[in-house]
């Protein structure tokens, strides 16, 4: 019986299994269409995940709330979630309903955590977006340390080199 060629096929000689359904690198196709617009950005890795997530965002497989980087302020979804454009009453993202007010958010780049905080009576509102809030800053806090650790061991490499 002849191997089949499966996408979750870990190759023998890759050093990292990579996840098919979230590769860390678009395809040249996706990089034409939507690189443009992060051409500039010094942090290759946080300018591969924002073309990953347009074209993902595009093809219907996520929604803007999942992205764990903002096409808006092209950052990485923490870095922003405290800007004003992130209070959307209507999902109830930085919302708190009881009190019609805003909630902010609070993120710890040290301990990696997320809270968010009505700015009216101090609860958290248990709601499913700020669960998605919670959930997605704490991935893009991930993404965005693992992407500073790759550039320093690049950076290391190149010296090493020279
Ligand atoms: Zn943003
Ligand atoms: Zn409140």
């Amino acid at each position: 019986m002849l191997p089949l060629s499966h996408p979750d096929r870990i190759e023998p000689d890759s050093p990292r299994p990579r996840r098919s359904s979230h590769p860390s690198r678009p395809s040249a196709t996706e990089v034409l269409r939507y690189g443009e617009r992060y051409a500039d950005l010094r942090d290759q890795h946080l300018a591969h995940t924002l073309i990953l997530e347009d074209a993902r965002e595009e093809r219907e497989e996520i929604s803007a709330h999942e992205r764990i980087t903002c096409h808006v302020h092209r950052r990485w979804a923490h870095e922003c979630i405290a800007s004003p454009m992130h209070v959307i009453p209507v999902t109830g993202h930085r919302w708190c309903r009881p009190c019609e007010a805003e909630a902010s958010v609070a993120v710890d780049e040290v301990t990696r955590s997320v809270t968010v905080v009505c700015t009216r009576c101090r609860q958290t509102p248990e709601t499913a977006a700020t669960r998605q809030i919670t959930r997605t800053c704490r991935a893009s806090l991930a993404a965005a340390h693992e992407s500073r650790r790759a550039r320093v061991q690049a950076q290391n490499t190149a010296s090493a080199a020279a």
